[in-house]
């Protein structure tokens, strides 16, 4: 029998987490009285996360691993996992005990009322201050940019219905962000609050450069707006230097030419010097994106999958 509710968690390298994860997830699924599975995806793991796994997979049949042949990162995990999820409420979760598993019924009877994506917004935030307010920014910025209506871009905590989940595993696009991937498949989006706890154990995988790398996929991958914005600043600079160069030249013919003040010439270029250089950058992202594409490598290398369900 198919399960009714898909459970996706990505994992890497969680070894105090799993069991403590697993133990309070499955009583929950238990109660909700409907056939279900849970997905774990083992990025690469350097740790015992794998062999825990293994141990859940042997003992609970409802339980099926996805190993990957290295660390592809969070959002490939969580893909690699819709592929061979059967539910028709698939869920995501992170594995850190951050998004309590207490809140997946809330979401399932949100999706049965008819939403097909359900995000979250997390009551009472527990991270750390700057790990908010890189996400404040950067969720007001996808705001504005992508015209998306979320309230909360990072917590991983959310319901898909199968229709959703059907048409991301038909997307190949190298990198992705699946919360905004869903949103612009959604017929019919909703969001609830939920409770956000600290992490349990370890530390975020989320370095500084992950984190910048993950929000330029968020906004290069879903917008050109900031090309868009780029060609204005050129636009409008060309317009300033014109007018500029016509009042040294009616200088010129008043008061003379000038000497004076090559220093703040100096200031004033370098300032034209970054926004190129920026613009460059930007660009080359965009580049980046298609060669990516172009290229068409796997996302991802599965080593094998482990469960019950797919024993011969
Ligand atoms: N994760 C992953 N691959 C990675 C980084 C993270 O599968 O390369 C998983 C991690 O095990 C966790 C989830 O993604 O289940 C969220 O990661 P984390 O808690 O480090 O992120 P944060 O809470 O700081 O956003
Ligand atoms: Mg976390």
């Amino acid at each position: 029998m198919n399960p009714y509710i898909s459970i996706v968690i990505p994992v890497y390298n969680e070894e105090p987490n799993i069991q403590r994860l697993f133990s309070r997830l499955y009583p929950v699924m238990q109660e909700t009285g409907r056939p279900f599975e849970i997905i774990f995806t083992d990025d690469g793991s350097r740790d015992r996360s794998l062999e825990l796994l293994k141990a859940l997979a042997a003992a609970n049949p409802e339980v099926r691993i996805v190993e990957f042949n290295g660390n592809f990162g969070q959002h490939m995990a969580i893909l690699a996992a819709f592929e061979i999820s059967r539910g028709d409420i698939v869920i995501t979760l992170d594995a850190d005990l951050q998004n309590p598993p207490e809140e997946i019924p809330k979401l399932v009877a949100e999706i049965e009322k008819g939403h097909d994506v359900v995000g979250s917004i997390r009551q009472k935030r527990q991270d750390t201050f700057f790990r908010k307010t890189a996400s404040l920014m950067v969720n007001i910025a996808t705001r504005k940019m992508t015209g998306m209506k979320m309230t909360d871009y990072g917590c991983m905590l959310r319901a898909y219905h199968r229709n959703i989940v059907d048409n991301i595993n038909r997307c190949q696009e190298a990198s992705t962000f699946i919360p905004a991937l869903a949103q612009t498949f959604a017929s019919s989006p909703s969001e609830v609050e939920v409770a956000h706890a600290e992490r349990l154990e370890g530390e975020s995988k989320y370095s500084l450069y992950k984190l910048i790398r993950l929000n330029f996929d968020l906004m290069t991958g879903f917008s050109v707006v900031p090309l868009q914005l780029f060609a204005l600043v050129g636009i409008l600079t060309s317009l300033f230097a014109v007018a500029f160069a016509g009042f040294l030249l009616v200088r010129r013919f008043i008061i003379g030419a000038e000497v004076e003040g090559v220093f703040t010439l100096f200031a004033i270029l370098f300032f034209f010097l970054g926004i190129t250089i920026f613009g460059i950058g930007i660009v080359g992202e965009y580049v980046g994106r298609i060669y990516q594409e172009v290229r068409r490598r796997p996302r991802y290398v599965v080593r094998t999958v482990h469960g019950a369900a797919d024993e011969p």
